[in-house]
């Protein structure tokens, strides 16, 4: 298991193909030398703050005495005792691209979420860093690679200086269209020798399926994502930037648990009945739902989005209808108000957590192309930054356990009974 998990988690690289020499980085960190030295007089001259190639993080740090541990039912029994490593992120001594003729590409697809324009922002700020000069943003996602009248967009430390003071993306964003093998035809034409794809798990996706392309091409071109999403429902990682902003511009505890727990709005232990209850003690509730639970209680539309995504039925229009039915039925005079939050929570700017996370993600995505790495999504594990390789993190979505501990936190902080 531990050859195994080590094999897993090795990041593809441009050289494991091609026979390249890397040369001395360009990226220069300011040594720390102070000529007194520390306090025993050493000179601090051995540090250069660079990461080694071996150097490596720790996915798990909790030894779980016994299977029923809380948190050890997340735990493959047949992995406890691997040691799960990952690669730890960040610049490199050596690196596999002349800065000067580098041509970098930002894409950024899927639905829009708090602090794209961080992440923008600090990747073409550290391209510069390295000498890079041909930056470009590819405008409204993957479609921006073959759409006729979308223009690549030059992206200099000046132009984007700014643009984290807005929410959205300043290069738009777009879902469906993503044809890999158009794609990787306009990567060669444009000569693109870096791109950095920031989006869900199907930009993941996507982002893979343009790497094992630029493979089976023989093009030496670096993909290296950068996980966008405000349900942090991606494996392995703390949490995604735009998670927190999220979370706090909803105000509520919206949790994407509620999407994994299905519940019932009639009967005993029904949502209404506990509703009546509320309003008999309280006069008042407030019902914070995910947009994509209790789907079973509603009809299905079939439909997809452009990128096949089911459309989801409306949960919040069916559960005001619903309760406002049933209060009537039973002669209570209550008033419900619906809030859609999505835009408020998807399209502001990040707040400072998420600012600082986008910041050291988009930093070490530089960093990750620049050291050679591609099919890599750069994020924080365990609290450091690693490189994951791609396929990793795109076998499933990241779920909920409900009998967890999580959970049962947010039952006692919510009051909500279990409803299921
Ligand atoms: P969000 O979490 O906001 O939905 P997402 O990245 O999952 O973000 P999608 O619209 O599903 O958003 O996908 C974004 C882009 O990735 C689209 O252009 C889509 O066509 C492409 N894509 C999705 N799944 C795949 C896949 N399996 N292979 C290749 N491309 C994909
Ligand atoms: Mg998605």
């Amino acid at each position: 298991f531990q050859e195994d998990w080590d094999k897993r988690f090795n990041l593809p690289r441009i050289t494991d193909i091609y026979d390249l020499k890397p040369r001395p980085t360009t990226f220069s960190l300011k040594k720390n030398r102070s000529p007194a030295g520390d306090e025993n007089g050493t000179p601090m001259d051995k540090w250069n703050g660079y990461v080694n190639s071996d150097d490596r993080a720790l996915l798990k740090v909790i030894k779980y005495s016994s299977p029923n541990s809380a948190g050890a039912e997340c735990i493959d029994p047949d992995c406890s005792w691997v040691e799960q490593w990952v690669h730890r992120a960040g610049p490199r001594k050596e690196i596999y691209y002349e800065p000067e003729e580098v041509k970098a590409a930002i894409v950024t697809c899927g639905g829009l979420c708090p602090g794209l324009n961080d992440v923008i922002r600090q990747i073409v700020f550290t391209l510069e860093t390295y000498g890079v000069k041909n930056i470009v943003g590819i405008p409204f996602g993957y479609r921006g690679f073959f759409e006729k009248g979308l223009k690549e967009m030059p992206l200099s430390r000046h132009l984007v200086e700014n643009i984290n003071l807005a929410g959205g993306s300043f290069l738009g964003v777009s879902r469906g269209g993503a044809k890999t093998s158009e794609i990787v035809d306009s990567i060669q034409a444009r000569r693109i020798d870096m791109l950095f794809v920031l989006g869900g798990n199907g930009t993941h996706a996507g982002a893979n399926a343009i790497h094992e392309e630029c493979r089976k091409r023989k093009l030496k071109v670096s993909v290296v994502a950068v996980p966008k999403t405000i349900d942090n429902d991606i494996l392995l990682m703390d949490k995604t930037f735009g998670f927190d902003t999220a979370v706090e511009e909803a105000q509520r505890a919206i949790n994407s648990a509620y999407i994994e727990v299905p519940f019932t709005l009639d009967g005993e232990y029904g949502v209404l009945r506990h509703l009546e209850h509320l309003l008999k003690i309280k006069g008042f509730c407030v019902v914070c739902v995910a947009e994509a639970a209790g789907q079973e209680l509603l009809q299905k539309s079939g439909a997809t989005d452009a990128s096949g995504n089911v459309i989801l039925s409306d949960i919040g229009v069916h559960m005001q209808q619903k309760i406002k039915m049933h209060f009537k039925d039973i002669g209570v005079p209550a008033d419900v108000k619906y809030i859609d939050p999505t835009y408020m929570v998807r399209a502001c700017r990040a707040n400072a957590s998420d600012a600082i996370l986008c910041t050291v993600l988009g930093q070490n995505a530089v960093h990750g192309a620049f050291a050679g790495f591609s099919g890599i999504t750069s994020c924080i594990c365990n609290t450091h930054y690693v490189y994951l390789p791609i396929t990793e993190v795109i076998t499933a979505p990241k779920r909920v356990n409900p009998n967890s501990r999580m959970w049962h936190r947010c039952l006692t902080s919510t009051g909500q009974p279990d409803f299921h």
